[in-house]
């Protein structure tokens, strides 16, 4: 059985938000820092096993663990191994701030991710520290050697890339590739509501960037059917690879094969979708798996084709810590 929607899209791949809290205060994120809600708690563990097992049992192979800050959750690395567990699960990522990676790398993977995406918008300690709210590069860039020692075979480092900001950072971050196989991946910022004026002062589109590549002697590399939104580089004198993620390119949307689900269990057909369909009441018990394979069917194929964000139309997320990025 598998996912598909009415233009012919399959999913593979599940962006699964396990907390909307967050230590961190990115300025095109959280700028205020997290702030509760009034309001239900975030799934148990085993709402979210039930969860993943409806979405894997529909041919999703891949599950990345996102918020929020993920790693805030007391019961983590049991809600990986709980995860990793499933059969059909081949890929269990996580995106994460760093701010645990250098004291739990090796937990983590004993849980069964392997694959990881380490938030790094600048090298630049103090440039860090006014983006994120902390200072805590090094704290991030000694996580990444623990991630490789731990025997992390994939890791990403995700960049938002800001006019202004870190625009100036790009050579420096390509240079993180040369001897290690890590991949950069540059990401476009995108508009949220919150942040309108944010996006207008340091949005830059990411082909800047591919322009430069192809100079350098990058080349495209060819996508995986359940790979992330990414356009890869490669070049051969880098043993790592760059990554471009452009959500406002023309054809970004065609090539999706992602679901969200949020930690408060709805369904969001984007991130830039208008509604989040609540399916929370179908994760009580083990019986209830079957139905909610049924409602993940019928939704999907309401999916539309794509977001209208060139149209300033962000859709309900205010930020995107409340449903992962
Ligand atoms: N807290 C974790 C982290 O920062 O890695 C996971 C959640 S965060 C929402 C996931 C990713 O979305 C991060 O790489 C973050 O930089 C990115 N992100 C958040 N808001 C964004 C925006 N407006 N435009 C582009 N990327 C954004
Ligand atoms: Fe937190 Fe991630 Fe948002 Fe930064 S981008 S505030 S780390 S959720």
């Amino acid at each position: 059985m598998t996912l598909s929607d009415g233009f012919g899209r399959t999913f593979r791949y599940l962006r699964l938000s396990i907390t909307e809290a967050c230590n961190f205060r990115c300025s095109y994120c959280l700028p205020d820092g997290y702030k509760k809600r009034p309001g239900p708690a975030p799934l148990s563990r085993v709402e979210l096993r039930r969860a993943a097992t409806a979405f894997s049992e529909l041919g999703l192979t891949k599950i990345r663990l996102t918020g929020g800050e993920p790693t805030l959750r007391k019961d983590f690395e049991q809600i990986a191994a709980d995860i990793s567990a499933l059969q059909q699960v081949r890929t269990l990522a996580l995106t994460t701030n760093g701010y645990r990676l250098e004291k739990r790398a090796h937990l983590w993977r004993a849980a069964g991710i392997n694959a990881l995406n380490i938030s790094l918008d600048s090298l630049d300690r103090e440039r860090f520290r006014q983006i994120t709210g902390h200072d805590r590069r090094d704290e991030v860039l000694r996580g990444i050697d623990a991630a490789f020692e731990a025997g992390f075979e994939t890791i990403k480092i995700n960049v938002v890339y800001m006019k202004g900001l870190n625009d100036h950072e790009v050579g420096d971050f390509i240079n993180l590739t040369r001897e290690r196989p890590l991949s950069v991946r540059f990401i476009e910022l995108m508009e949220t509501g919150e942040h309108a004026a944010f996006f207008t002062r340091h949005h830059i589109p990411a082909d800047t960037i591919a322009r430069k590549l192809y100079q350098q002697g990058w080349t495209p590399k060819l996508k995986a059917a359940d790979a992330g939104p990414a356009n890869n580089f490669i070049h051969p004198d880098h043993r790592g690879s760059i990554g471009l993620i452009a959500p406002y390119s023309k054809d970004f949307c065609q090539s999706c094969n992602r679901l969200r689900f949020s930690s408060f269990g709805n369904l969001h057909l984007c991130l830039f979708g208008n509604f989040g369909l609540p399916l929370r009441r179908y994760l009580q018990h083990d019986e209830q798996i079957g139905d909610l394979k049924q409602q993940l069917i019928k939704a999907v194929r309401r999916k539309t084709a794509g977001h209208q964000l060139a149209q300033h139309q962000t859709g309900m997320t205010g930020n995107l810590s409340a449903i992962g990025g």
